[in-house]
């Protein structure tokens, strides 16, 4: 219904949600995403699902079938929208959540209005579907006798496990945290995911048949010899969380930390207040250095452990308000956005904790190694022709910056090379060698998909190389496959 006007999901306030840990949006009425899903014109070719083929340029890289579904909703067959939904996506009440949803824009609504809200009617037709009862527990009718090896149990690894489950193999996840999720686990702040969907997927996928093992990481406490001897077949799906070093004077200082670690213990404490809280923003003035989506949950979580006040650093220009010429439709917008996290801080302290084009030059602390300031300098971040990029520091813009504590959240290295190297596996630039869709590694029967072969990317993707990895994996150890 082209009538209809794009409507988003409401939040809560946000000053009231920094005060708890809940998720902060709030669900859409059933009426109204079915209005939503009416907007949908159901394009001769739908960009909207298309992503993966032109090299996840635009589009759902899951190729979800969302005009199908969009048009599912739109009658009110929430039933139906649900098995076509889960013909693609293993977690689309992951995605429904956090996937920052490419595929809207791609939608061809987009070019002249706002998009469908695709991602939302995800959510919905999901979160239905485990209220109504309708998701239960499926175990492979048969087993086919093959033992997989899956270690890291982030997106990647259990959408592998379940692809690989549900062919019939015999799955065993092997996980070197406490808690089974990777990044969903311990990345993404509970505002954006409550944990308990997680254990709820985990829990489901037990049931199915598919084993868990947490505190256990290969080359510690399982050697990849030892996984060969009692596994047909084993998929590495790591990750890529070394985290890039911040390599300015004083970075060592007291109170300067890895933005992962700061949000990993905070999560740990969340849920469980006997694990201790050994970096807290309470009443402290918290610096987050990095523009990034990891930089703003360090800024929701010190919101809500009371920080006193909260600045972010990005070495890059604030974004356009809308696409720039070199970022056209149907791309992936780079625009101007006020995310969660910002939205909350602006709340709390009446302005945009974002400071853009700064680069850090040190950091100074006190005689006791504690840190006390950080001094910047604004520049121009310029793209040469070339592709090359080099930063153009502009004199008499220095500043210095009170702080007493500094998440550093500038980007993820790759994996762990030393690791990588003890277990024998060829590794380029920090990341594992596998092609894209075969995700054979130099060692024969062992594959590797997810952030640990691609960088840091999106739970989206590792979904998506997790259910191609299972495919490539089905067919060497039956030499056919019927997975997708
Ligand atoms: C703070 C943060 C927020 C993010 N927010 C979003 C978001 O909102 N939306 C989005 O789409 N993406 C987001 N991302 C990116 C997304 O989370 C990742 O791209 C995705 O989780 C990668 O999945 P993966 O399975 O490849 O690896 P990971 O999720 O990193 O999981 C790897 C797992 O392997 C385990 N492991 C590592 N080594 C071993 C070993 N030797 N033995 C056993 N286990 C091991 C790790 O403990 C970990 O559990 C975010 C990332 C970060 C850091
Ligand atoms: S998984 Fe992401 S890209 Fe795909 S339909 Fe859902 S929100 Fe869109």
């Amino acid at each position: 219904m082209l009538t209809v006007r794009r409507e988003n999901p409401k939040s809560i306030d946000p000053l009231k949600r920094q005060q708890n840990w809940g998720e902060y949006s709030l669900p859409f009425s059933s009426e109204k995403l079915q209005t939503q899903g009416s907007r949908c014109m159901d394009c001769g070719t739908p960009f909207c699902s298309t992503g993966a083929f032109v090299n996840g340029n635009y589009g759902c890289p899951l190729f979800n079938h969302i005009p199908e579904w969009n048009e599912l909703v739109a009658k009110g067959n929430w039933k139906e929208a649900l098995h076509r939904l889960m013909m693609t996506n293993n977690f689309p009440e992951f995605t429904g959540r956090v996937c920052p949803a490419p595929c809207e824009g791609s939608c061809t609504v987009a070019l002249h209005d706002s998009a469908v809200a695709i991602k939302s009617i995800e959510q919905a037709i999901i979160d239905k579907g485990f209220e109504g009862g309708w998701i239960i527990a499926q175990p492979p009718k048969q087993r086919t006798g093959k033992k997989v090896a899956i270690i890291g149990s982030g997106p990647a690894g259990l959408a592998a496990a379940d692809q690989l489950n549900k062919a019939g193999h015999l799955v065993t996840v092997f996980e070197k945290a406490d808690r089974i999720g990777g990044l969903l686990m311990y990345g993404i702040p509970n505002m954006k995911l409550e944990k308990h969907l997680i254990e709820r997927r985990v829990d489901l996928l037990t049931q199915e048949g598919v084993s868990f093992l947490t505190n256990t990481a290969l080359g510690t406490d399982v050697t990849l010899h030892e996984l060969q001897s009692e596994f047909d077949a084993v998929i590495l799906c790591t990750g890529a969380q070394e985290p890039r070093k911040l390599e300015v004077e004083g970075a060592a200082s007291l109170g300067v930390y890895v933005a992962m670690d700061y949000l990993t213990q905070s999560t740990k404490h969340m849920l469980n207040t006997k694990e201790p809280l050994s970096i807290s923003a309470k009443e402290k003035e918290v610096i987050v250095i990095g523009g990034g989506d990891t930089g703003a949950d360090c800024i929701a979580t010190a919101l809500r452990q009371g920080c006193k006040s909260v600045v972010q650093f990005g070495k890059h220009p604030q974004l356009p308000q809308g696409r720039a010429e070199d970022n056209p439709w149907p791309e992936f917008p780079y625009v101007f956005t006020l995310d969660y996290a910002y939205e909350e801080a602006t709340a709390k302290f009446k302005e945009d904790p974002r400071q853009y084009s700064v680069v850090t030059k040190k950091i100074v602390s006190d005689q006791q190694g504690q840190v006390k300031e950080v001094h910047t300098i604004q520049a121009h971040v310029i793209k040469k022709r070339t592709g090359e990029v080099y930063v153009q520091e502009l004199a008499g813009t220095e500043k210095v910056w009170p702080a007493d504590l500094i998440f550093v959240a500038i980007g993820f290295a790759g994996a762990d090379e030393q690791w990588m190297d003890q277990l024998g596996l060829a590794h380029h630039n920090k990341l594992v060698q596998a092609e894209y869709g075969a995700y054979t590694t130099n060692i024969d029967g062992v594959f590797a998909a997810g952030d640990m072969r691609r960088g840091q990317s999106l739970i989206v993707w590792a979904i998506h190389e997790g259910r191609e990895v299972a495919r490539e994996c089905d067919q060497y150890l039956m030499e056919t496959t019927q997975l997708p």
